[in-house]
Order: structure tokens, then C-alpha cells, then sequence
């Protein structure tokens, strides 16, 4: 079992490498990754990413949601206002097979889910669910391409990570945003 403690130590490690060296706030491969808080989901993992090689929202199935949304435009701010460079970040949305939040989809299970929140919106809770991870990934590029606080000069594409396999496909090619939103 890999308690804090354990891991603490093995940070060590990371700092002997001196991995950190030369990373900075702006992703090294302009990649920004929205993906589920599944422990097989892990970007690092799949694309062998590097301290300092990407931005990464993790939330319950890898959605575009309101939040996920409001942080991207909030790194967009920061990029255009505090540190003066062209937000030029290609996000890369990648769902997955056997997602946890497929069980929203479920009545009992999304209501019960519902009650132990005060979710006020239950209908939000269903639309959640990544039942068919092709259809929620084209929504939510979609979704990214319609929102108005990103910047024109950012692109999107889409993806499914297979947990049975390893294997991320292409779902939506990288697109630009559009020019007029
Ligand atoms: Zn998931």
C-alpha cells in the first residue's frame, strides 16, 4: 500500500534527478489535458509526459464542465495579462472505456447520488455520465469551440483512452477555434 509517508521519501528521488530544472508555468509542449480522476487515466502515464510538459484538469469523466471551462479561460488570463505571451494551448480532450461515471446513467444510483449532495439539478447529474465516451467527447469539444471566455488562438481536439488496451484514438482531429464565436 503506498501510504504519504513512503512517497514522501521517494521524492528524493525526484529531487536528485533535478527533473524540475528549467519547468515553468507555461507547458514545454503547449498541451493542455482534460481527463477523468481514473487512476488509469493518467496522462504522464499514456503519453510518458515530463514535469513541466502539460497542463492537467482531471474531474469525474474527464468532462468539460462549467468549472473545467472557467479554469482554462483562467489560464488563458493569466497567459495574455501576467505573463504577456499569445495563449496558444492545444487542449486535448481525452474521455475513456469503463469510466466510473457511466453509473449516473443508472436511476437509483444517480439518485441516491443526487440526495448526498443536494444536487439540485438532477437531470445535470445524468448528463455527466460518459456512457458512450465517442458522444460525450464530441460534445465536449463542441462545447469548447461554442465558449465565448477562451481565446480565438487556442485549438481542441478529441480522444478516447482504451483501459483495456493502452491505447488513446483520435475521436476529433485538432481543430481551431472559430474566429467568431
Ligand atoms: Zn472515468
Amino acid at each position: 500500500m503506498a501510504n504519504i509517508e513512503a512517497l514522501i521519501e521517494q521524492n528524493a528521488t525526484f529531487v536528485a534527478t533535478r527533473a524540475y530544472e528549467g519547468t515553468t508555468n507555461v507547458p514545454r509542449l503547449g498541451l493542455f489535458v482534460i481527463t477523468c480522476v481514473d487512476p488509469r487515466t493518467d496522462p504522464s502515464a499514456f503519453f510518458g509526459l515530463r514535469a513541466g510538459d502539460a497542463m492537467v484538469i482531471r474531474n469525474a469523466g474527464g468532462r468539460v464542465s462549467s468549472e473545467a471551462l472557467k479554469d482554462l479561460a483562467f489560464v488563458c488570463h493569466l497567459n495574455e495579462h501576467a505573463l504577456d505571451r499569445v495563449p496558444d494551448f492545444e487542449v486535448a480532450v481525452i474521455q475513456h472505456t469503463q469510466c466510473g461515471t457511466r453509473w449516473l446513467a443508472e436511476d437509483a444510483f444517480r439518485h441516491s447520488f443526487a440526495n448526498r449532495i443536494d444536487a439540485e439539478e438532477e437531470a445535470a447529474l445524468a448528463a455527466a455520465a460518459v456512457t458512450d465516451p465517442e458522444r460525450t467527447v464530441r460534445l465536449d469539444v463542441e462545447r469548447i469551440l461554442s465558449a465565448e471566455s477562451l481565446p480565438r488562438t487556442i485549438s481542441v481536439s478529441g480522444h478516447i483512452y482504451d483501459v483495456a488496451t493502452g491505447r488513446v484514438t483520435t475521436v476529433v482531429p485538432t481543430v481551431p477555434m472559430p474566429t467568431n464565436a
